[in-house]
C-alpha cells in the first residue's frame, strides 16, 4: 500500500511516498481504509523533531474511512463501518492504517468522509476547550487567537453556541471576514494593532475571562496582560513557535491567573469521553450547526505542498490528503 514515511527529520521534502506492506490489525485493533486524512501542525512537529518519534516515521493522526478488517476482541466497530478518528494512532497519511478500535467513531450518514476527517481533531479540540478546560457561559468574554484558523474558527463557533462574547485575532481582511462569519463579535488585527490595547478598550479595562492561544511565542506573554484577575490562559498551540519557560510568580503579578497547556488526548481519555465529544461535533456537522471549512485537498504525492501551505500562514480551515 502507499504510505508517507520520513527517514530523516527536516523540511517538507523529507516526506516520501513509499510502498509499504499492508498492516494487519492485532487484538483490539481495526484496519481502516483511509478515504481522507487531516493535515495538522502535530504532523509538522513530528516531521521536524519538535515532538519525538522513532525513524522511519509514519505521519498523520486524523482520518475518516471504512473498517476493512478487525483483530480479536473488537466490539466497538465492524467491517464495513464508516468511521473517523483523531490523535492516538499515527500513520493516517496512507491508504490503510491500523487504529485502536476504541478510538473509532461511527460517522453519521449525512457527513461525507472529507468533512468527517476535517471535523475530528480541531472540532474535538474546540469542544474540550470551550466545554471543559474553561467551560464558557453567557457572562464570559473570550479571546481566540488565529480566529480564522482550523481550530480557531471552530472555537469561535462553539463559544457563540455557549453564549459567550468572542474576540478574535487575525492577520488579514479575508481572515477577518471568515472570523466574523464564524461569529466573532470583535475582530482584532494583531499584526497591525496592539491586541492588548484593543482588549482593554473593548472590556473597559477589565480584560477577558479566558484566552485560547494556539499561536504561542508571539502572543503568549502579551496575552497575560489581557486577562482579568483569576482568569485563565489556555496555551494549547504554537503556530508561531514554542513559548519559553515561565516563572510561576508571573501569574501572581498578572492577577493570580490560571495557566494550562492542554491536549486532546488528555480530554478524550476514555471511550465515553471521546464519544461524547465526537458525537456532538459530528452531529453538529451533520445538522449544519457547525460549519467545517475545507481549504485544500491534496493527493498523497503532494504532501510536501500541503505542509508548506499549512506552515505558510495562508490557510484558513482544514487541509486534507486523499489517498
Ligand atoms: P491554524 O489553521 O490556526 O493555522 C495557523 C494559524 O496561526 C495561521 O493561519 C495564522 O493565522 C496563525 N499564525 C500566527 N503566527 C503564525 C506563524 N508565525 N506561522 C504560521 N501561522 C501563524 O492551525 P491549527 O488550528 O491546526 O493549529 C494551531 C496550533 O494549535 C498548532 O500549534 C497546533 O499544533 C495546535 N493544536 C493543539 C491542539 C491541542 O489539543 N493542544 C489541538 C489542535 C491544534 P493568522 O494569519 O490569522 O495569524
Amino acid at each position: 500500500m502507499k504510505q508517507i514515511q520520513v527517514d530523516q527529520l527536516g523540511g517538507p521534502d523529507r516526506m516520501k511516498l513509499v510502498d509499504a506492506p499492508n498492516p494487519v490489525p492485532g487484538p483490539k485493533q481495526a484496519l481502516v481504509e483511509i478515504k481522507a486524512a487531516g493535515v495538522n501542525f502535530i504532523d509538522v512537529y513530528f516531521r521536524t523533531g519538535l515532538y519525538k518519534g522513532d525513524l522511519p516515521l509514519t505521519l498523520g493522526q486524523e482520518a475518516a474511512g471504512i473498517v476493512s478488517a478487525v483483530g480479536a476482541d473488537v466490539t466497538e466497530v465492524a467491517v464495513g463501518d464508516r468511521v473517523a478518528y483523531a490523535i492516538m494512532a499515527r500513520g493516517s497519511y496512507a491508504a490503510f492504517a491500523v487504529v485502536p478500535a476504541w478510538q473509532l467513531v461511527r460517522i453519521p450518514d449525512a457527513v461525507d468522509f472529507e468533512h468527517a476527517a476535517a471535523a475530528m481533531l480541531q472540532g474535538m479540540t474546540a469542544h474540550y476547550l470551550t466545554h471543559s478546560t474553561f467551560p464558557l457561559s453567557p457572562s464570559d468574554t473570550c479571546l481566540v487567537h488565529a480566529a480564522a484558523g482550523g481550530a480557531g474558527r471552530l472555537i469561535v463557533q462553539m463559544a457563540k453556541m455557549r453564549g459567550a462574547r468572542v474576540f478574535g485575532t487575525v492577520s488579514t481582511e479575508a481572515k477577518a471576514a471568515l472570523a466574523k462569519a464564524a461569529g466573532c463579535d470583535e475582530v482584532i488585527f494583531y499584526t497591525t494593532q496592539d491586541f492588548e490595547v484593543e482588549v482593554k478598550r473593548l472590556t473597559g479595562g477589565r480584560g477577558v475571562d479566558v484566552i485560547y492561544d494556539s499561536v504561542g511565542v508571539t502572543t503568549f506573554l502579551k496575552g497575560l496582560n489581557c486577562i482579568r484577575p483569576r482568569g485563565m490562559m489556555v496555551a494549547f498551540g504554537q503556530s508561531s513557535g514554542a513559548v519559553a519557560p515561565l516563572d510561576p510568580s508571573v501569574l501572581n503579578v498578572k492577577g493570580a491567573l490560571f495557566l494550562t497547556r492542554p491536549s486532546l488526548g488528555h480530554y478524550c481519555a476514555t471511550r465515553e469521553e471521546l464519544l461524547l465529544r465526537a458525537r456532538e461535533v459530528l452531529g453538529w456537522t451533520a445538522s449544519g450547526k457547525l460549519n467545517i471549512r475545507i481549504d485544500g485537498t491534496y493527493p498523497l504525492s503532494d504532501v510536501a505542498q500541503a505542509h508548506r501551505d499549512l506552515e505558510s500562514r495562508k490557510t484558513a480551515g482544514k487541509l486534507l490528503l486523499v489517498p
